[in-house]
């Protein structure tokens, strides 16, 4: 199997594919992709499971997303993952979108019935499920400040602490309006008052030394969901000046064990995690829904802990 296969490859699949066996029936959807963990841990369920099918990297530009999707149903494919930068495109290009998925706005996670698309969203629970697994709380307990709001996963997750009513919400990005047109679709979630202490409930603030500062007393949780970070030349999108002891830092970041973001968080002695966890979940949550069976958990993370054993320390 190839490392990373094209829309050219996927419109002659047959062909691009001819000695593969078992036959490459799933795959993740990305520009950039090659830095994807999906396929070693989607491939040990898979065989795991005895089913005859196996999981690739397709890279897709943003304008072939369209094209892929339906030549991928075309092609017998059973689902696919949609990652960087195709998330929030996918839901207008569904058949059918599941409920959770439309509410979030964002599709990771396509079934092939047919040749119809059904949408589905697994980064919200995932990340739910990631944070009870790293750090023994729940999102909904938490203060969470979200970095990187206006990508797919930032909406995500951003979405999933409207729905469990988190404590507060702080939204930021480097496009400030995207984080301010996100706060407005999530206010119905915050009109309750929940938390004693200064600061509303929801906010979206500029994305500046002041207003980052003035906000970490008041957060549990920092949540990295920008892309800052997946290059080796990239810095910590966050100073460890910045950073305080008391904080949790996730990176959703899990191209390399200790992240940029998460030495900067050891610097400032808070607790860190990157993004593996949350990749485990979101993946046992689609294999769930392609297979209709229990995903083999133990399997997948036994599979990621080897992918990252050979990644880079930073
Ligand atoms: P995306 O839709 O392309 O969003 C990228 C986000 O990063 C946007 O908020 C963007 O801000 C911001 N950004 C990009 N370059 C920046 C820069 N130089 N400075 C500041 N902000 C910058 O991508 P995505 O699909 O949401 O993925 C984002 C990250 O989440 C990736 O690192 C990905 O690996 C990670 N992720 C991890 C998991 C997991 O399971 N662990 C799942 C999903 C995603 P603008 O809005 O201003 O462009």
């Amino acid at each position: 199997m190839k490392d990373v296969y094209t829309l050219a490859d996927l419109e002659s699949w047959p062909q691009a594919t001819a000695n593969e066996v078992p036959p490459v029936k799933l795959a993740v959807l990305g520009d950039p992709v090659a830095h994807s963990a999906s396929p070693p841990m989607h491939n040990a369920a898979l065989a795991h499971c005895g089913i005859a099918a196996r999981y690739a990297r397709l890279h897709i530009r943003a304008e072939e997303l369209g094209a892929a999707l339906r030549a991928a149903a075309r092609q017998g494919f059973i689902g696919v993952n949609c990652t960087i930068p195709h998330k929030a495109a996918a839901l207008g290009l569904m058949d059918r979108v599941d409920e959770h998925a439309r509410r979030i706005g964002v599709v990771n996670t396509v079934l092939f019935d047919g040749l119809e698309l059904v949408g589905f969203n697994t980064d919200g629970p995932g990340l739910v499920r990631a944070i009870r697994a790293d750090f023994g709380v729940d999102l909904r307990d938490l203060r969470v400040l979200v970095l990187g709001a206006g990508g797919g996963a930032g909406r995500a997750i951003a979405m999933q602490c409207g729905i469990e009513q988190c404590q507060r919400l702080v939204l930021v990005n480097r496009t400030p309006e995207k984080a301010q047109a996100l706060a407005a679709e999530l206010a119905p979630f915050f009109r309750a008052p929940k938390v004693s202490g200064p600061g509303e409930r929801l906010s979206a603030i500029q994305w500046d030394e002041t207003h980052l500062r003035a906000e970490m007393e008041h957060t549990d949780l920092v949540i990295n969901c920008t892309s800052v970070g997946m290059k080796r030349t990239d810095s910590s999108p966050l100073a460890s000046s910045l950073l305080q002891p008391h904080l949790m830092v996730y990176d959703t970041i899990y191209t390399a064990a200790r992240t940029k973001l998460m030495q900067a968080a050891d610097e400032a002695g808070a607790r860190s995690s990157n993004g593996f966890s949350m990749l485990l979940h979101q993946g046992a949550l689609s294999f769930e829904i392609w297979f209709d069976r229990q995903a083999p958990l133990e399997v997948m993370r036994a599979a990621l802990v080897a992918h990252a054993e050979k990644l880079p320390p930073v």
